[in-house]
């Protein structure tokens, strides 16, 4: 298993290539990246510091760090729910509210695998469905991500994954 040095220095990487920045605050930050080590050790994915999974891979792939949600949160927000992901002005608020919850409750009700079945990749409120061909990781984004959260395979090694 990777340390949280090697896992911050590859994450850093890939936010600077995506133009993402982590929280300026070198406490909140450690303690942050300590979470998503622990649940890496602990579920063996980057599962997000700050919510509840289910601790099985396929009911938590929208919320394996970054999640789904981490892009539209920044653009509304400024951050991400955890605050790990910041937009430029974020670190010259003092004061910043809360971020509220964008994962559906029904994601944790039902499991995410359901719901994508049931809603179908491209669907009215999901983006497109993704896989890696690599790990079978899925994500519902607007395009594949540059890097799989789980196996590292690169984007090209994502297709996209049709269902009815
Ligand atoms: S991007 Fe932020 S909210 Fe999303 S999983 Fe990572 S730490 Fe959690």
């Amino acid at each position: 298993m990777r340390s949280i040095d090697d896992m911050f220095l590859e994450m850093n990487k890939i936010a600077g290539e995506e133009g993402y920045r982590f929280n300026p605050d070198r406490e909140e930050l450690a303690n942050l990246l300590e979470g998503l080590w622990v649940n890496e050790h602990r579920y063996g994915y980057p599962l997000c510091p700050c919510r509840l999974g289910y601790g099985e891979l396929a009911q938590d792939m929208d919320i394996i760090c970054p999640c789904n949600y981490r892009d539209a949160d920044i653009a509304e927000f400024g951050s991400c729910l955890c605050t790990l992901y910041v937009d430029e002005e974020w670190g010259d608020t003092k004061v910043h509210e809360p971020v509220p919850e964008r994962r559906p409750g029904e994601y944790f009700i039902k499991g995410y695998p359901a719901i994508i079945e049931q809603k179908g990749a491209g669907g009215k409120d999901m983006a497109e469905v993704y896989r890696c061909q690599v790990c079978g990781y899925l994500c519902a984004r607007e395009e594949a991500p540059d890097l799989c959260p789980i196996c590292r395979a690169k984007k090209e090694r994502f297709e996209k994954f049709g269902m009815k």
